[in-house]
């Protein structure tokens, strides 16, 4: 590892309680938009000071990718972003998603349900109405009950982002039927147990952080910061999600990629020779959040396709 990457490090978590984290889902290998989100989360946390962590999000093991999440720990030391802390894994702990299920069956904030897809094609696939229990022995799902609210919240970049529970998200899925839990149950029990300050990811997710809010508040934890930067497009306007043909960073020649997602932050592409623990110097130094652009809503980029 870079010597002076890994003082850096240690400086920053002498220095602040500021927790960051790029939570990457290993199904496939680290592509530009991800770079970004990742950079991103870093830069955000060297420039308070504090202690950035990268969790695998591992909990869907049939999108899971053999060997990615390894590819992509790899790729970020490349790119001289390197954890301060060990990695964790999501599918070493289903037993604290389990507890917190239980915790919110417990307070009535959580039902069995076994509608089909089908069934929930009139409300647009939203779970609105209740459902009969399933019979015994049926697999079912765990969905949890949204109330008739609007929870908005103020993003750093974003602003002002309010959604209503009931109407726009309905009563979500926190477990499968086929057992795996939601990935919108992991990332808040996640968030907190690591100590998570603020939440720097993709605007992909602007739309999930009202039901993580929620979700928060349900279980007693705290609700941490959120920044949500703004997502690399392809060249239709599409989202360019690891489904696409997003192309792969090359982790044997981090510095092109590396400028090209600065420069997608609004930040400085520092041009000068040198390494790339130079150049995520000198990124840190002069990173300036206001120069990132404002994120565009997920709802605007899914309904331009
Ligand atoms: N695992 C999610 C993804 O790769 C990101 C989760 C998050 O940052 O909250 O899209």
């Amino acid at each position: 590892m870079d010597e002076r990457a890994g003082q850096h490090r240690d400086d920053a978590v002498k220095t602040s309680r500021y927790r960051g984290r790029f939570a990457p889902s290993p199904t496939g290998d680290l592509h530009f938009g991800s770079l970004v989100a990742a950079l991103g989360s870093w830069l955000r946390a060297q420039s308070k000071g504090g202690a950035w962590l990268v969790r695998i999000e591992d909990l869907d093991p049939p999108r899971d990718v053999a060997g990615a999440a390894e590819r992509i720990l790899a790729t970020l030391a490349a790119f001289g972003l390197v954890p301060d802390e060990p990695v964790l894994r999501q599918s070493e702990r289903h037993a604290l998603y389990e507890a917190a299920l239980r915790q919110l069956i417990a307070r009535g904030l959580a039902f069995p349900c076994a509608c089909s897809r089908k069934q929930l094609e009139a409300s647009g696939g939203l779970h609105l109405a209740s459902c009969p229990a399933p019979a015994a022995g049926t697999a079912h799902a765990w969905r949890a009950r949204v109330p008739d609210l609007d929870l908005g919240f103020d993003d750093a970049v974003v602003g002002h982002y309010a959604q209503s529970l009931r109407r726009e998200v309905g009563d979500f899925v926190l477990k499968r039927n086929d057992g795996l839990f939601a990935y919108q149950l992991a990332v808040v029990v996640d968030d907190a147990a690591q100590g998570i300050t603020e939440v720097v990811r993709g605007a992909d997710l602007l739309d999930s952080t009202p039901r993580q809010i929620w979700l928060q508040q349900a279980l007693g934890l705290p609700t941490p910061a959120y920044l949500h930067l703004p997502l690399v497009l392809d060249e239709h306007g599409r989202k360019l999600g690891k489904s696409l043909a997003s192309l792969p960073v090359d982790a044997g020649d981090p510095l092109p990629a590396l400028r090209a997602a600065l420069r997608f932050l609004g930040q400085s592409e520092h041009t000068a020779r040198g390494s790339v623990a130079d150049l995520l110097q000198r990124a840190t130094n002069a990173f300036d959040i206001d120069a990132i652009p404002a994120a565009i809503p997920s709802r605007i980029v899914e309904g331009s396709d």
